[in-house]
Parts: structure tokens; C-alpha cells; sequence
């Protein structure tokens, strides 16, 4: 008679259970699944790589013994290995799979199948360098011949929105996965990383995913500023920045503004930051910001006469991204509408451009204006007092921040001392009730708002 896998496995479970602690036989022994039995090999099916390295550390003489007398003295194990997709819309069933063989000797560990997220159109090749970024763009490429085993780690770049961080991150993911494709990279956004620590937590599977991070070799992580206030998160990325650090590995990160000025994040956690190199990019001149264009543009830059170009270039200096954008409309303005490209359209695009961009000031410049308007110092904000000046600042700060950026109530609070997101809420609100009730207060805050729309123009 043949024998189902599952019943061959049905025996070994007895045998293991007798031999084990119920807690423990739950947790490691009922998740796995037989799968096949092709004479001498049992196959077994575990969650993911940690339960394999776990099973074989821990149970691995009450393993042989099971098998050995459910399958006789030649009989194996083999592992087959679920591994999470990680991707931003990953699904359950989305899984790649990777088998092990292991007859009973522990082998040097496979590597397992590991989704990167690395976008494939950044790289070092296209990442022009310049004055503005030559200090992070090496230590990337040294980063990328020696993941882990340079002073580089972590490696922290800064650098305000559009000037190239995420397309420096990816460069070096990539880079290293073209000279090295065995090595497991991941590369997550502070978002998504949050998110997936959210739902581990929800599901139980939170021990899982913080040992997934830790068999990585490279941890790639970009806008860390909003980790801010989300003190599981930071701890739990204290806790795997540690393991990583401490076996080798690489770790990159990005951020809005330098570790030392960010807030809403525990000291400890910012120490760990300046363990590496902490580098900059900074907007680029005008010589790179033309070569940044002409990288982009490929054969299409010969559509865009040079003074026009040049224009443009000079006037919009502070952001990559806002400058593609320009020149991507001025491009689809002509062809749309049968247009010259000449400096005329050019200025009209820019303007357009210009009063469309509305979320482009910070909390913390929102709040530094709002403070000199008011005569209060701004480190005020951000503690707890209740003198009315100051609450009547902070609560201002809230209420425009909430309008004029794209943060999240959380966010927002975390910019003044940490106040949750009940705080910024019932502040917003007392606003708008001031601005409902009392007229010489909806002028106060019309006058801080024709401010913060200023500072936008400029
Ligand atoms: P950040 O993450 O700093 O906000 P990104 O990395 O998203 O900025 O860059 C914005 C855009 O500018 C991207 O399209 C990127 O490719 C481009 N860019 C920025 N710096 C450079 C550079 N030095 N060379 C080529 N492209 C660049
Ligand atoms: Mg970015």
C-alpha cells in the first residue's frame, strides 16, 4: 500500500508532539504542510525561510528521529519555502517559492527568491554628477562594490524634495544586484514599510516579518523624516538596523532634512543614523541642471532650442523633478497645441507650472513664519504650554500646514512636540471657529496666508 504524504507527516507529528512543548509544537510544527512523498524524499512545506533556520537549530535530532522511524533509515527531508512577495501591492497568493533540498546536513543556506522593488530606469549610468552631489554619488558607488563592509554604513542621504535621493538609492540597489544578482536587496519607501509593519502587528505575523529583514544583505529606505511619531516603527526598525549592522549588512537610507534635525524620532534611533555617512545632495547649478535635462531628454532636447532650455533651467533651480515636469509640458504644449517652442510658450508653462504647485512648503517653514508673525519663538511650538500666544501659534501652524502641505494630521503633530492627531484635529477646528466668529482674527489668518502663498512664488 502507498502511503499518503500527509499520513507520513500525520506520523512524524505524533512522534514530534510527544517530544516537544505544546506551545512550541503549535507554533513551528502545525503550520507545515506535506506536500509530496517521492521515495526516500518527504516534502515538506514552511512559511518562510526563518521557520526553516528555526526548525533546524532548534528540532532538527527530534526531526531525524521521526523520520527515521516513519520512513526508514534512508528517508529525507526537504523543505520547500513560501517566501512573502514584498511587493507595494502584494497579495497572499502572490508568492514565489524556492525549494531547499536538505538531506539531514545542514547546508550552507540557500538564497531565497527576494522581490526587490528596484526600479530599473535609475541608475548610476543616468545619474549625472555634479558638484551638488558628487560626495553621495561615490560613497554609492563604493557602497555598491562592498555592500556592508564599508565606513558607509549606514548611508544616509539627504537632501530636499526632487534633488535625486530616490533615484541615488536605486542606483546603488541596482548596482549592486548587477554585480552581484544573488544578493538580496529590498527597497522600500517609510510608507510601505510602515504599512507592512501595521499588518504583521494586525495579523499576528509580526516575529515573521522582522526576521524576513533581517536575512536581507542590503535594506534600502527612502524619506525615513516619516517615521516620524510612529514609535512601533521605530522601534521595531531599531531592532533590525541593529541585527543588520551587527552581521554586516548594508543599510541605506533617505531623508528630507539631516538626521539631527529630524523630529518626532527617538534619540536612540538618530544616533544609529550618524554610526555611517550622512551626505547630502544639494540643488544643482545650472551646468548640471542643463546636463540633467540632456540625460533626460535623450534625442528630444534637439526639439527645445538652447536659449529656451537655458531659460528654463535658470529659473527653476531648486527642484529636478518640478524641471523634468516643465519641460515635459513645454514638450506636450507644443505638439498638442501646433505650438513654436520659443520663450514665450516657455514662460507661460513655467507660470502655469509655478501657481499650480501649492504643497510645496513645509510644516516647519509654515510654522517658522506663523512665529515670526507672531512674535513667539518658534521652539515655543513645540512644547506644551498653554500660554495663548503660543497655543494660538501652534494651532495657526496646524491649521495652514493642514492646508497648504500634503502631511497627515500625524505628521503635522509631529512637527510641534509630537501632539497626536487628536491635537491637530481640535486645533484645526478651533481655527476655523475663530475664523467663523471673530473678524479681526479671519484677518489675522488671511494676512499669514497671502505669507504662505508668497513663499511659494519665490
Ligand atoms: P528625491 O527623491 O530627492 O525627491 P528623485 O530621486 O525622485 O528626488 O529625483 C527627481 C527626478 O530628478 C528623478 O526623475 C531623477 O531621475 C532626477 N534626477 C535628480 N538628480 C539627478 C541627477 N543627478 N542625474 C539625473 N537625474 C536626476
Ligand atoms: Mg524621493
Amino acid at each position: 500500500m502507498i502511503e499518503s504524504c500527509e499520513s507520513m507527516w500525520e506520523k512524524c507529528l505524533t512522534i514530534i508532539k510527544e517530544n516537544v512543548q505544546e506551545k512550541s509544537y503549535n507554533t513551528w510544527f502545525k503550520p507545515i504542510k506535506a506536500i509530496k512523498y517521492e521515495q526516500p524524499i518527504l516534502t515538506i512545506q514552511v512559511p518562510n525561510k526563518f521557520f526553516y533556520d528555526y526548525i533546524e537549530e532548534h528540532y532538527l535530532n527530534i526531526l531525524k528521529r521521526s523520520i527515521y522511524q516513519v520512513l526508514g533509515p534512508k528517508g529525507q527531508l526537504e523543505y520547500k519555502i513560501l517566501v512573502d512577495n514584498l511587493n507595494q501591492n502584494k497579495s497572499r497568493t502572490d508568492f514565489s517559492s524556492k525549494d531547499i533540498k536538505n538531506p539531514f546536513v545542514i547546508p550552507g543556506l540557500k538564497k531565497v527568491a527576494i522581490t526587490s522593488n528596484l526600479n530599473p530606469k535609475y541608475t548610476f549610468s543616468n545619474y549625472i554628477e555634479g558638484d551638488c552631489n558628487r560626495l553621495g554619488r561615490s560613497a554609492g558607488v563604493s557602497v555598491s562594490n562592498k555592500p556592508g563592509k564599508t565606513a558607509f554604513n549606514p548611508l544616509i542621504i539627504f537632501g530636499g524634495v526632487g534633488l535625486g535621493k530616490t533615484h541615488l538609492a536605486h542606483a546603488i540597489g541596482n548596482e549592486i544586484k548587477k554585480r552581484e544578482p544573488d544578493h538580496n536587496v529590498v527597497y522600500l519607501t517609510t510608507e510601505t514599510f510602515t504599512t507592512q509593519i501595521v499588518n504583521a502587528i494586525k495579523n499576528g505575523s509580526i516575529d515573521d516579518l522582522i526576521n524576513f529583514y533581517k536575512i536581507l544583505d542590503t535594506l534600502i529606505i527612502d524619506d525615513i523624516q516619516f517615521l516620524s511619531g510612529r514609535e512601533k516603527t521605530q522601534d521595531i526598525l531599531f531592532n533590525i538596523f541593529n541585527q543588520l549592522q551587527q552581521t554586516d549588512k548594508q543599510i541605506i537610507l533617505t531623508c528630507d532634512r539631516p538626521p539631527k534635525d529630524l523630529e518626532g524620532i527617538k534619540d536612540r534611533l538618530i544616533s544609529r543614523f550618524n554610526w555611517g555617512l550622512v551626505t547630502d545632495v544639494k540643488a544643482p547649478d545650472l551646468e548640471t541642471r542643463l546636463a540633467i535635462m540632456q540625460e533626460k531628454l535623450g534625442s528630444d532636447v534637439d526639439k527645445i532650442p538652447k536659449n529656451v532650455m537655458e531659460y528654463i533651467c535658470f529659473n527653476i533651480k531648486n527642484n529636478i523633478r518640478e524641471l523634468e515636469g516643465v519641460i515635459i509640458s513645454l514638450l506636450a504644449q507644443a505638439n498638442l497645441n501646433d505650438k513654436v517652442i520659443d520663450l514665450e510658450l516657455a514662460k507661460s508653462v513655467i507660470q502655469k507650472f509655478v501657481t499650480q504647485e501649492t504643497k510645496g512648503i513645509s510644516v516647519q517653514n509654515i510654522a517658522k513664519l506663523v512665529a515670526d508673525h507672531l512674535q513667539v519663538p518658534i521652539e515655543k511650538l513645540s512644547t506644551n504650554t498653554r500660554k495663548r500666544p503660543v497655543v494660538v501659534a501652534r494651532q495657526l501652524s496646524m491649521y495652514l500646514a493642514k492646508h497648504y502641505t500634503s502631511s497627515s494630521l500625524k505628521s503635522i503633530g509631529a512637527n510641534f512636540g509630537g501632539k497626536d492627531h487628536s491635537t491637530v484635529l481640535y486645533s484645526i477646528n478651533t481655527i476655523k471657529n475663530l475664523i467663523d466668529t471673530d473678524t479681526e482674527f479671519k484677518g489675522l489668518v488671511s494676512e499669514l496666508e497671502k505669507k504662505v502663498e508668497f513663499s511659494l512664488m519665490v
